[in-house]
C-alpha cells in the first residue's frame, strides 16, 4: 500500500511520542480526567466486557487512584 508512505502528511508531524501499533487497533478511549486519548487503562477486563478506567499519560496515576 504505497499510498500510505508516498507522501509526509500531518499525522508524521504529530507523532513526537509514537504511538504503538497496538494503541491503533484497540478501540480509543478517551482519559477520564481530561478526555484525550488514552494509552492506559486499569481494572479492564475484556473477558467479562469491563471497560475499566483509561488515561492518558500525565493522568494514570490519577485515574489509577480512583476507587471503582
Ligand atoms: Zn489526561
Amino acid at each position: 500500500m504505497p499510498d500510505l508512505f508516498s507522501k509526509p502528511s500531518q499525522r508524521d508531524l504529530d507523532t513526537h511520542s509514537e504511538p504503538s501499533r497496538i494503541d491503533r487497533d484497540l478501540k480509543s478511549h478517551s482519559c477520564a480526567i481530561c478526555g484525550k486519548p488514552a494509552s492506559f487503562g486499569f481494572g479492564v477486563k475484556l473477558m467479562h466486557g469491563i471497560d475499566g478506567r483509561w488515561s492518558c499519560f500525565e493522568h494514570r496515576d490519577d485515574v489509577k487512584r480512583i476507587k471503582p
